[in-house]
């Protein structure tokens, strides 16, 4: 079965970024060739994180003050005594939604809803160059 590694790339802000990177993926699944498989994506670094959401104004900014219920920027964490980063709620929140995603590839197609956008989430509180893993494979 061939695998193909790709990768895609966003600049973040030091503010919760959420990201739609359905083109691009879009894109370089059909680039790939691949009929019928499975795209995963990862990011690697422990600050952001990857999911799916409809992507319109409103339920974004339902899921940033979701995200601020679960894990306030105010709190108390320990991280930030050892490090002095101050970014102890972005290693938690991207913690809590994880950093990959595997959506099947279907008759070279993308098996989202209609309604399904993939997303990147930057937590951190410092604007990033963000790269994120592509590796499509099947055939
Ligand atoms: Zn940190």
């Amino acid at each position: 079965m061939p695998v193909q590694n790709h990768s895609l790339y966003a600049q973040t802000t030091e503010e919760t970024d959420i990201i739609d990177i359905t083109p691009q993926v879009t894109k370089q699944v059909k680039e790939s060739a691949i009929k019928n498989g499975c795209v995963t994506l990862f990011i690697p670094g422990s600050t952001a994180a990857l999911t799916t959401i409809e992507f319109e104004s409103g339920v974004i900014n339902d899921l940033k003050k979701s995200i601020d219920r679960m894990a306030p920027e105010d709190m108390y964490y320990e991280h930030n005594e050892r490090w002095g980063d101050g970014n102890g709620y972005a290693h938690v929140r991207a913690a809590m939604i994880g950093p990959s995603l595997n959506i099947p590839v279907i008759e070279a197609k993308l098996a989202l809803g209609t309604w399904q956008q993939i997303v990147l989430i930057d937590f951190d509180n410092r604007p990033r160059e963000r790269r994120i893993l592509v590796q499509i494979s099947g055939d």
